[in-house]
């Protein structure tokens, strides 16, 4: 029985702005429904699930719609609304008279032509009538039942208001977070994939335990369609059951009449079918062409973070942990593969083989789970307990010893750290030809895309350092998001940020020859300059929509994520405290969930000395609120004083906050400032405090190694003093210290408290720079500005710049070779300087770049151009339109992957107008150049200053289609609203970003990327309102 399904026509003839009005009178409790007469609807019994719920949300939700504001709420709102105005309507209709209250009466025809008498009697008569039917209207519904009125209870939860399912019926559910009356034990898993049709059916058996009495069971589910669906309680016999769903939410429900008891065990068997997705997430189809040009077809999947619900009915938030026993059928040219080894393969009477995988040994949330269908090689090695195979296409079988290579290397260093060993009996590497993000976790089936994983026989040290570090990072991932994982996505830098920190560590011990130390800076300053704007977020932030998950999958998760945890590792006294808290972390939480206070704890928890702060003291004020501090020093003799503010890029003073921050500062004086043991620690808690140092101290250099995450601010006199010791001698501070000096004072001209004249300044100890890292970050940062004055057409400046940048770095950039570079370090130096003087138009860069081009293409690539100078050349060569046709069909042929993206950013970076709309276009298309390269082709193309205007128009024109391929709020979309925006500064520009996002309301308009755009716009206009002319006299 339903028992709201008799009253759905009442609902629908109500007037709309009645029922909305309705809801909007303060009167108490207008859905305290009552729950105990029959002559009301009934409605699923409240859920203890339900308790937390806020009874006045659903009424502040429709109120604070703004006219134009009703976006994807809209259905639930009015679904919502009908509801209320039902049970108003059969109030009244109950126990009333008919002249309900919600219908605007007509004046009675009898006061048409009225004396003064009728109408005196007229007016009184209403008055009794309409005071009559105020009355009853409050009265509650039990008034006139036999029972009467129970006493109030005014903690009693108000019922919350449920939305129609697609059938018609009341969905039982009306949160966007599953109830938690049900667990999930187990999913018994078989799929069958139809490849030649793009098609799949299961069959999808969860096992449960109801934890709490309950009518309802709800879970998610999209795009499936469901075609039978039984239920089993305990021992009674299997029946079949209704499945509600309500699409906007991804949910699907079961509603009984009778209550499931807490304690009792149940079966739901569901069966569906769907298409394979066309996207790159969900289980999605994917194809490449062998080497004998024969397209070849595959299937593979990608939950993270809402897609394992378009793959099979479940209960698809992270908390929800179950084993999984998983059955593929399929054709027998195809191989499969998923999280655990295959356990039996066997033939069926239709020609196909079904192939059983071992049932999980271990608890796994719902978005690590995997399979692939494909015809891929391993590369196999025992490592320890565990078989370690990396897959490819056969093809490309040869490419994957380094990823075997280093990832056996890492497993036994991660066994040995965490002091827990991988749990699982296989660790598979899988190169997939056609993968959004870079690689994916899942849990023994890490994902890949070709060029994270892949590595020939002529890739530089570089591309190995990519590789590496990936695999480093989704390693890490099989104990900090696999084995112990964030309850909930606001806490997804217990994830990121520790497999971004644990990637950096990680390397730095197993392969310090690739020199991932210049990396994990260069992650650190892009942290700092994203988080210093309005439109960042808290480390630990409240997510509630599906595109606010989406969006945690940022350089906030992950790389501000990754930099506190270095803070706090290099404050912690001793080098094991930080890995005695994470392996006590691991180990009491192993298999389970936590939340941020739970890591916190656990390093407290080993603290070796009481005199040291509290851990969850001090790393609560970086993770529960936005941006980071300013420390600023000044200095009277042998005082010092420290003080902190917000350090927010933001013109607007009403936005400063009083935020203070837990700061472990750490500083070296000109006394002893290179070697580790030169750096002093001191607390600063407060907004300001005071040290000493010798009266003889010339300088300070403060946040050693640029380990904290914080900027500071010398003062005039203390950047006129840096900036003459290291004009002097740049060795009297580290590399680190240097570029962070660097990074710290352009970030200062950005926010206005130094002059660019100030930057420039100590930009002039550059000549004696010899070091990879503050050479990248200046370059960089002098990158940004000349693009800036590049895109607002200021020739004489941008003329300037040039030739400021190639007299300050030109005889480091003569200086370097052209041959094979062992040094990873050495490399991304010359890479940067050369690629500098080339776009630049240095004539000797340009020279060599199209030498070495004419001889590639002569010998048909054979030749080889080391690795780390092949985008240099290409960038050059796509420069001539010839080269750019040469350069395209070699990109057409080429099979390894790593080159051939260099060579697509060389055919992006042409400035030929019909060539970028041509690779615009494709990259969309997805047929010469793939979809997933799309992000990238347009950050290339907005470079130049032929195609950013091109780029954001095309990126207006096909909006749908882009998110179509990549989900509202992903990284893709957050890298291609960056790309195409970052470089306006003028109010033109602003105005037509502002109007375009505000005009796409759900589709986009919403997110923190747009946001962040618009900022960056208003702060690039402001600083160039202040510099510009003044640029004039400084270059
Ligand atoms: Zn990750």
């Amino acid at each position: 029985m339903d028992p709201f399904d008799s009253n759905s026509s009442d609902r629908a003839n109500l007037p709309r702005n009645m029922i909305e009005n309705s809801m909007f009178e303060e009167e108490p409790d207008v859905v305290d429904l009552a729950k105990d007469s029959t002559a009301f609807p009934t409605f699923p019994a409240l859920d203890p699930d339900e308790v937390v719920y806020e009874p006045r949300s659903s009424r502040l939700l429709v109120r604070g719609l703004g006219e134009n504001d009703m976006d994807e709420d809209e259905e639930d709102c009015e679904s919502s609304a009908r509801l209320l105005g039902m049970s108003f309507m059969n109030r009244s209709s109950a126990h009333r008279s008919n002249s309900s209250p919600y219908t605007r009466q007509a004046p009675p025809r009898s006061c048409s032509r009225p004396s003064a008498r009728t109408m005196v009697v007229c007016v009184l008569f209403l008055v009794i009538v309409a005071s009559m039917t105020m009355v009853l209207y409050f009265l509650p519904g039990c008034t006139f039942t036999r029972t009467g009125c129970r006493k109030a209870n005014k903690t009693t939860p108000i019922q919350p208001v449920y939305p129609v399912s697609t059938n018609g019926q009341l969905f039982p559910w009306a949160q966007l977070r599953l109830p938690q009356s049900i667990h999930p034990l187990s999913y018994d898993l078989t799929l069958n994939p139809d490849l030649d049709n793009m098609t799949f059916t299961g069959r999808t058996i969860i096992g449960m335990s109801v934890l709490q009495h309950t009518k309802r069971i709800v879970l998610h589910s999209a795009n499936l369609n469901i075609t039978k669906a039984t239920f089993k309680l305990d021992n009674e016999e299997a029946r079949d059951v209704i499945v509600l769903e309500y699409k906007p939410r991804q949910q699907i429900a079961v509603q009984f009449t009778e209550e499931l008891k807490a304690g009792q065990y149940c079966v739901l068997t569901l069966e569906y079918s769907a298409n394979l997705s066309h996207t790159y997430d969900g289980f999605y189809n994917s194809s490449y062409t062998d080497k004998d040009g024969n397209k070849r077809v595959l299937a593979a999947t990608q939950f993270e973070p809402l897609s394992a619900r378009k793959a099979f009915p479940c209960f698809d938030e992270p908390a929800f942990k179950a084993t999984f026993l998983i059955k593929i059928n399929k054709k027998k040219e195809y191989m499969t593969l998923s999280n655990m080894p295959l356990a039996k393969s066997t033939p069926l009477p239709n020609g196909l083989v079904e192939d059983e995988f071992e049932k999980t040994s271990v608890n796994m949330s719902t978005y690590i789970v995997a399979f692939i269908v494909a015809n891929f090689n391993p590369n196999s090695k025992n490592v320890s307990e565990t078989l370690v195979s990396v897959y490819s296409v056969p093809e490309k079988k040869e490419h994957t010893n380094y990823a075997l290579e280093t990832a056996s290397k890492l497993l036994e260093f991660y066994n040995d750290f965490f002091e827990i060993n991988y749990p699982l009996k296989k660790l598979d590497l899988v190169a997939i030809p056609d993968f959004l993000a870079g690689a994916m976790e899942n849990w023994g089936l890490i994902t890949f895309r070709e060029t994270s994983l892949l590595v020939g026989k002529q890739s530089s040290p570089l591309e190995k350092q990519v590789v590496a570090s990936v695999i480093a990072h989704e390693l890490a991932h099989q104990w900090f998001g696999n084995l112990v994982t964030m309850s909930w996505w606001n806490d997804l830098w217990l994830n990121e940020g520790f497999a971004t920190y644990m990637q950096y560590m990680s390397l730095q011990t197993v392969l310090p020859k690739l020199d991932i130390g210049n990396l994990f800076l260069a992650v650190r300053f892009r942290a700092l300059d994203k988080d210093a704007l309005n439109s960042s977020h808290a480390v630990s932030t409240e997510v509630n929509k599906p595109e606010q998950v989406e969006e945690m999958f940022d350089s906030v998760s992950y790389e501000k994520g990754a930099s506190i945890l270095l803070m706090l590792n290099a404050s912690l006294p001793g080098d094991q405290q930080f890995r005695k808290g994470i392996i006590q972390y691991l180990k009491q939480f192993s298999g389970l969930n936590t939340d941020t206070d739970d890591l916190w704890n656990s390093l407290t928890q080993v603290e070796v000395s009481t005199q040291h702060q509290n851990v969850s003291e001090m790393m609560s004020s970086w993770t529960s609120k936005k941006g980071f501090p300013l420390v600023t020093v000044s200095r009277t003799g042998d005082q010092v004083t420290l003080t902190q503010e917000h350090f927010l890029l933001t013109s607007d003073s009403a936005t400063h906050t009083s935020s203070l921050w837990n700061i472990p500062v750490t500083y070296v004086t000109d006394n002893c400032s290179f070697a580790p043991e030169c750096r002093q620690i001191f607390t600063l808690k407060t907004k300001s405090e005071t040290l000493k140092v010798p009266e003889s101290v010339k300088w300070l250099k403060l946040n050693y190694k640029n380990t904290g995450f914080y900027i500071v601010h010398y003062g005039e006199d203390g950047w006129e003093a840096l900036t003459a010791a290291l004009s002097n001698d740049v060795s009297v501070l580290t590399q680190e210290d240097r570029a962070s000096l660097i990074h710290n004072i352009f970030a200062l001209s950005r926010l206005g408290r130094v002059t660019f004249h100030q930057v420039l300044n100590l930009l002039n100890y550059m000549s004696k720079e010899t070091e990879t890292s503050p050479v990248t970050e200046a370059l960089l940062q002098l990158n940004v500005i000349y693009r800036l004055l590049d895109k607002r057409q200021e020739h004489d400046l941008v003329a300037r710049m040039k030739t400021r940048i190639q007299h300050q770095f030109g005889s480091l950039m003569d200086n370097q070779t052209w041959g094979e570079e062992e040094s990873v370090s050495k490399q991304e130096l010359r890479s940067a300087l050369l690629g500098t003087a080339c776009s630049l138009g240095k004539e000797s860069c340009v020279q060599r770049a199209k030498e070495e081009f004419k001889k590639y293409v002569e010998s048909n690539g054979t030749s080889g151009i080391p690795g780390d100078l092949q985008q240099v050349v290409f960038t050059v060569a796509a420069q001539s339109n010839k080269d750019w046709e040469t350069l395209l069909s070699m990109y057409q042929y080429a099979t390894y992957d790593a080159e051939k993206r260099k060579m697509l950013r060389g055919l992006a970076s042409t400035q030929d107008a019909r060539s970028i709309v041509w690779i615009l276009k494709e990259g969309l298309k997805g047929d010469i150049i793939q979809t997933q390269e799309l992000p990238l082709v347009i950050s290339t193309v907005c470079n130049g200053f032929a195609g950013y205007l091109f780029a954001w128009d095309f990126i207006q024109e096909n909006w749908d289609r882009l998110i179509e391929k990549f989900p509202v709020g992903s990284f893709a979309i957050q890298s291609i609203i960056k790309s195409a925006t970052s470089q306006f500064s003028t109010q033109t520009h602003l105005d037509q970003v502002q109007g375009f996002f505000s005009s796409l309301k759900e589709r986009g308009s919403h997110m923190r990327s747009v946001q962040e755009a618009l900022e960056t716009i208003r702060l690039n206009q402001r600083w160039m309102d202040k510099n510009l002319s003044a640029l004039k006299n400084w270059l």
